[in-house]
Formats: structure tokens, C-alpha cells, sequence
């Protein structure tokens, strides 16, 4: 099963992925996750990106073209993929078409999480991970256990990302309303398309999309 979960900065796909990754030893492939290593370890192509991410806006088709690509060369599918935060625009779309088909891997659901402005500010504003094992806290909504330890590794060590602010957040949706939300329309051509309210609780979002996963049709 490869799957695509669909939406904009901070409507819950990392956190999603994350679940599907210990309950379906499903793959999570994160572009933003892959790009932000590049950065933090400063290869060339890290520094290149750096100001773009900064800024919020999108990193060249080309740069994250190529990280998928090396993915589904070089690593086992387990369970299957979960791209998220691929592809963003249409020219990623159908690269991602061309590069599982080459794989003799079917896409089988895109799945959009549904969500309002109001609550992607809020919900970036709150947004906090380990800095060990990724995993994804919220102030309000999942805060940080009171011992300081995280709930996966024990590490005290928590991030906030430089670019959850209001500005970059800003052109950060503007880059999805601009660029990414025509996806849906593609996918909902392929009849891959299938939307699960994001605004519910963190469980019953994992609820649905099980649901879907679990659904042949
Ligand atoms: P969020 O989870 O807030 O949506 P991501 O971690 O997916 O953010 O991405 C962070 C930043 O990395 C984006 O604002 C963009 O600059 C860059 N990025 C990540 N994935 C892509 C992609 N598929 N195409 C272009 N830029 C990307
Ligand atoms: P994305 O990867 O789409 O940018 P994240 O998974 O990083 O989004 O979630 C953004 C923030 O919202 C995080 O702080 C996370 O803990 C919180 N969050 C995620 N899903 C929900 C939900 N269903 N309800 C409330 N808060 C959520
Ligand atoms: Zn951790």
C-alpha cells in the first residue's frame, strides 16, 4: 500500500505518517524532513535550500525530484510509502507517477486532510518536536510530558522549527493554495482522492484513515 497524505503546513501529516509508520511498518518519505537534514549537515545542497525554507517557499521540483527518486531506489518499501509533503506541485505529481510505474509500484490512495486557516496557525504555533526522535508535540493538543522526557526516547531534547512563524507561515499556505491545492483535483481524476476531516482529535483522524487503509475498494 503507497500512499500520498495531502495538505497544507500543519494539518496533521507528519503526525499521521509517524502512526502509520509504528502500526503498519509502513516507509514515511518527509521531502521537508530529508531537506532539513540536508541543511543541519550542511551539504551543498543544504545551504542552497536553507534561505528558500527560511522564507517559505517552495525548494525546486528538481532538488526534491531527486530525493524521491534516491528513496525508491535505495530503500525497502516494508509496508509500503507514505509520501508527505510530496508532491507539492503538478510537475512533482507526475514525476511521482513516473517513478512508480518504473518501480512497479500502484498508488493506492491520496489522502487529504481537511482543515481551516485559523486552526494551521494554531496548530504551527504550538508545534514543537524531539530533537532525537522526531517525534511531533503540541502546546495545547499533545504537549511535552511534565517529566521533560519525550514519550518515544526519553530524550529532553525539543525543537521548534525556525520557520513555524506567522510570516513564513503565511507563504507557506499561499504556496499551497497557489501551487499544491490543484493536486487535488488531479487525484480526484485518478479517483485516488479521498478526504478525512483534520480537525478531529489526533485518534480519530488515525481512525479514518485506517478505515480507508483498510477499505479495498
Ligand atoms: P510542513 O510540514 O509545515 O508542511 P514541510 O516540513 O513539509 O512543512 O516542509 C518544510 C519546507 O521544506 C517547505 O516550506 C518547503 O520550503 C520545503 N519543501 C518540503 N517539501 C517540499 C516539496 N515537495 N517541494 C518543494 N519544497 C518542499
Ligand atoms: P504537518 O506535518 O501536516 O505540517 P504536523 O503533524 O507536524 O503537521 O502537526 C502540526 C501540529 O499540530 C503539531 O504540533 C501536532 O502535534 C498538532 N496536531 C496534529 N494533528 C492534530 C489534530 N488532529 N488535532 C490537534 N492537533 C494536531
Ligand atoms: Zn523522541
Amino acid at each position: 500500500m503507497n500512499i500520498i497524505l495531502l495538505g497544507p503546513p500543519g494539518a496533521g501529516k507528519g503526525t499521521q505518517a509517524r502512526h502509520l509508520v509504528d502500526t503498519r511498518d509502513m516507509v514515511q518519505l518527509s521531502t521537508g524532513d530529508m531537506l532539513r537534514e540536508a541543511k543541519d549537515s550542511g551539504t551543498e545542497m543544504g545551504k542552497m535550500v536553507a534561505d528558500v525554507m527560511a522564507r517559505g517557499d517552495l525548494v525546486t521540483d528538481e532538488i526534491v525530484i531527486g530525493l524521491i527518486r534516491e528513496k525508491l531506489e535505495d530503500q525497502t518499501d516494508h509496508g509500503g510509502f507514505i509520501f508527505d509533503g510530496f508532491p507539492r506541485t503538478l510537475a512533482q505529481a507526475t514525476a511521482l507517477d513516473e517513478l512508480l510505474k518504473a518501480a512497479g509500484k500502484p498508488l493506492d490512495h491520496v489522502i487529504e486532510l481537511g482543515v481551516n486557516d485559523e486552526a494551521l496557525v494554531a496548530r504551527i504555533a504550538g508545534r514543537s518536536t524531539c530533537g532525537n526522535c522526531g517525534e511531533v508535540y503540541h502546546d495545547v493538543t499533545k504537549p511535552q510530558p511534565a517529566d521533560g522526557k519525550c514519550v518515544k526516547c526519553g530524550s529532553t531534547d525539543f525543537k521548534r522549527r525556525a520557520d513555524d512563524n506567522e510570516e513564513s507561515l503565511r507563504n507557506r499556505l499561499m504556496e499551497y493554495y497557489k501551487k499544491t491545492s490543484p493536486l487535488l483535483g488531479y487525484y480526484y481524476a485518478h479517483e485516488l482522492l479521498r478526504r478525512v476531516d483534520g480537525l478531529a482529535e489526533i485518534d480519530d483522524v488515525q481512525g479514518d484513515i485506517a478505515a480507508i487503509l483498510n477499505d479495498p475498494a
